[in-house]
């Protein structure tokens, strides 16, 4: 078997202790003679997988009981829609825009209600976070949205803006349980699982119970209302079974290695790694402003074109994949989630050394 270190965005690296488990379940799931594949969502095996998933993921995080947690489909993209269909009771809403992200939810947003751009980091093209310790809250707002780890350009709030007592709605896709979460400040906590927590196909909604609406507008789908995925435990239809029995083996995986605290630790511990040598070389360069700067995404550029091809190209050859940056803006990201072993970051590092040694 090779592994290389994987360094894409999402879908992105899991934990080998995940996969191997996996495996040897894959054929016969704990004798029950089938794997979890082949298994009715509707049988008492999935029914214990899905509920002791939810057992742990509220353990990591702490959630309260006054809040659901949701196991849905349609991707990160499904739930732009999702939020505005149901939360906008006044048709207003408010949406801080750093980066594409964001600003695909903001654009969904504005067809279901008023969906007002109160910040902004466009200008620099979402290299920062704005200032947002006293943003124009509209007095109507039904939320306040953001996306709080920008995958594309490796920003992350490191201080939750300040919404005036109004709901906070998060997209928390590229940053789900890199480290622990204050759940009862949000309203709202969405993400899909592809980067940090399993296989593509799953969006985990964390939602308080107030939020959850009866009195939903008639065209919004069966489907798409919360309240019909929370009053059926997530299987109002046959939820993507195999992808939450994964996120629960995460679950379990992360739990085993101390919880969110502990992962935390570890993910500054890697990403230190990469943005003390970002600060120090000489042919590379971060591109984020240092103190909005994720632990999940780090965006670096070379400052020319031809170069940052050659070092992808040469660093896969070397066994370190997925290096490109995002195609809107170039350059390399390397993405270093949960999963991404500290020996990935640092053999990422020695092979930066050796490129820039080789070609300065
Ligand atoms: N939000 C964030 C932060 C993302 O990084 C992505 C995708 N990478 C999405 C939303 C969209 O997710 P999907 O492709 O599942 O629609």
């Amino acid at each position: 078997m090779s592994r290389v270190y994987n360094f894409s965005a999402g879908p992105a690296v899991l934990p080998v202790e995940v996969l191997k488990e996996a495996q040897e379940e894959m054929l016969d799931y704990r004798g029950c003679g089938m794997s979890v594949m082949e298994m009715s969502h509707r049988s008492s095996m999935f029914q214990e997988i899905i509920d002791e998933a939810e057992a742990d993921l509220r353990d990591l995080l702490h959630i309260p009981d006054n809040y659901k947690v949701l196991f849905l489909q349609g991707g990160g993209a499904l739930q732009f829609s999702a939020v505005p269909m149901n939360l906008m009771k006044n048709g207003v809403a408010d949406y801080i825009v750093t980066g594409q992200w964001a600003k695909k939810a903001y654009e969904e947003g504005k067809k279901y209600g008023k969906a007002v751009k109160i910040a902004s980091s466009e200008d620099e093209t979402f290299t920062y976070i704005p200032d947002c310790s006293d943003l124009p809250i509209d007095d109507d707002a039904d939320y306040v949205y953001i996306c709080q780890n920008n995958t594309i350009y490796g920003t992350v709030y490191h201080e939750l803006p300040n919404t005036k007592g109004k709901t906070l709605v998060a997209d928390v896709s590229s940053c789900f349980l890199s480290e622990p979460m204050d759940v009862e400040k949000y309203g709202v906590i969405w993400g899909g699982v592809q980067k940090n927590i399993g296989p593509a196909g799953v969006q985990i909604v964390i939602i308080r119970e107030d939020l959850i609406r009866d009195d939903l507008p008639d065209y919004v789908p069966t489907l798409m209302k919360y309240k019909t995925q929370a009053d059926k435990g997530s299987m109002y239809n046959t939820p993507p079974c195999y992808g939450i029995y994964i996120c629960g083996k995460v679950f379990k995986w992360i739990k085993s290695l101390g919880g969110l605290e502990a992962m935390k630790k570890r993910n500054e511990e890697k990403a230190a790694i990469l943005y003390d040598f970002l600060d120090n070389s000489k042919l590379f360069k971060g591109t984020v402003r240092k103190e909005d700067r994720s632990l999940m995404n780090v965006p670096f550029v070379t400052g020319d074109k031809d170069l940052d091809a050659k070092f992808v190209a040469e660093a896969k050859a070397a066994g370190l994949e997925n290096l490109k940056g995002h195609r809107t803006v170039g350059g390399m990201r390397a993405s270093i989630y949960n999963a991404m072993p500290k020996e990935g970051v640092i053999a990422l590092v020695e092979f930066m050394k050796k490129f820039e040694a080789e070609n300065t």
